[in-house]
């Protein structure tokens, strides 16, 4: 095997990403090296590029970046046994200390001790990835390539509204973002009612109305109570999931949830965020934060719900050659975009 490859290299403790040679990581023994076919750009790697103050304090210089991934396994260690060489797989980006009580109890996404893959350790934007065999999740090989290179973010979107109960109920999900849309068709899917989602962004709205949304709302044009009355539904919505990480989102959806509303929280809000609490108190609203994808039920959801006829493939807008990274990273920071794919193989 090649001792060296391709990768996106965070190098310098500035803007950009840059394309270098490095070594292959190295497979422990209860890990798989896995060859990159697909990888997705995610909002944190824009983060990481434009190397804002979150980034700053959070990746360490330098690093491969990068979490959202397809490929196939080229090499494995001396302790795996239920992988086979060239079998398609992606993999959970979050890695778990296996020993802490929510491991211990099967709640891998609680773990207090978790690394991210492309954010505390080397990631996927690059020839070859190594990870523990534990984050593998195998492949269907009837599914496209293109999708389980963003099962990452389908799984944060699987994990936000599969929290409550969908079937029957009106739902509003704020930011229309590539994690709000894919919500939007899982929460059709999963056989809601009204599907209301808000954004900004009249490119990312008319994506949102690919997925077959109720009603695809520019709050900087509309207000949601119209909406409601529009619609006719007499008392608010049911669930609520906040996909913005806008402040102003958030308190919109407290204005017009039906008393006894859950809201899941995905978006990353800012930690001064002021809300209505006398809202949230009185009308017994439950609110419950969203970290990552549960492992591996959320993994089993996304594959099944795509089995049975759910369509995220509207969300995919770009697709670029690794060589032309930088088109990619630069259309996503336009905000113009859905998912983008960057193919590491021809
Ligand atoms: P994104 O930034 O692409 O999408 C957010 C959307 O919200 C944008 O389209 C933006 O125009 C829209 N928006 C801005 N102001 C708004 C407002 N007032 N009302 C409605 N919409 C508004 O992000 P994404 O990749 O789709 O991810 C969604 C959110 O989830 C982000 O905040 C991201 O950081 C967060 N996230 C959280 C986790 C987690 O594990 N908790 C994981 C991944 C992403
Ligand atoms: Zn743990």
């Amino acid at each position: 095997m090649a001792q060296k490859m391709k990768a996106l290299v965070k190098k310098f403790a500035k803007p950009g990403i840059w394309m270098y040679e490095v070594p292959v990581p190295e497979t422990g023994s209860n890990d798989v090296l896995i060859k990159i076919h697909k990888t997705a750009i995610c909002g944190t790697d824009i983060h990481i590029y434009n190397w804002d103050e979150w980034a700053q304090k959070t990746i360490p210089v330098p690093m491969v970046i990068g979490h959202e991934y397809v490929g196939e396994i080229a090499a494995m260690g001396s302790n795996v046994q239920d992988v086979k060489i060239g079998e398609l797989v992606s993999g959970e980006g979050h890695i778990v200390c296996g020993h802490c009580r929510n491991c211990r109890a099967g709640r891998r996404h609680l773990c207090p001790n978790t690394m991210g893959v492309g954010v505390n350790r080397s990631g996927c934007f690059a020839e070859y990835l190594s990870i523990p065999v534990t984050n593998v999740w195998h492949c269907d090989p009837r599914i496209p390539e293109d999708l389980f290179s963003i099962f990452d973010p389908f799984g944060n979107a699987t994990h936000t509204a599969l929290s409550f109960d969908l079937l029957g109920e009106d739902v509003l999900i704020t930011g229309a973002g590539p994690i709000g849309i894919m919500a939007a068709a899982i929460v059709k899917h999963a056989g809601a009612r009204n599907v209301v989602i808000t954004d900004v962004n009249p490119y990312r709205l008319g994506l949102a109305k690919k997925v077959g949304v109720t009603r695809a709302v520019d709050v900087s044009k509309e207000k949601l109570p119209d909406i409601v009355k529009e619609l006719g539904m007499t008392e608010g919505f049911d669930v609520g999931l906040e996909m913005s990480g806008n402040p102003h989102a958030l308190n919109d959806m407290i204005d017009v949830m039906f008393h006894g509303g859950k809201i899941a929280l995905l978006g990353l809000l800012p930690n001064q965020t002021v809300i209505n609490w006398e809202k949230v108190i009185f009308n017994g609203l439950n609110l419950k934060g969203i970290y990552g994808r549960e492992m591996f039920e959320t993994w089993y959801k996304m594959q099944a719900m795509v089995q049975s006829g759910l369509d995220i493939t509207p969300v995919i807008t770009h697709h670029f050659a690794i060589k032309d990274y930088e088109q990619g990273f630069e259309i996503m920071k336009s905000g113009n975009s859905g998912k983008i794919i960057l193919n590491w193989v021809d």
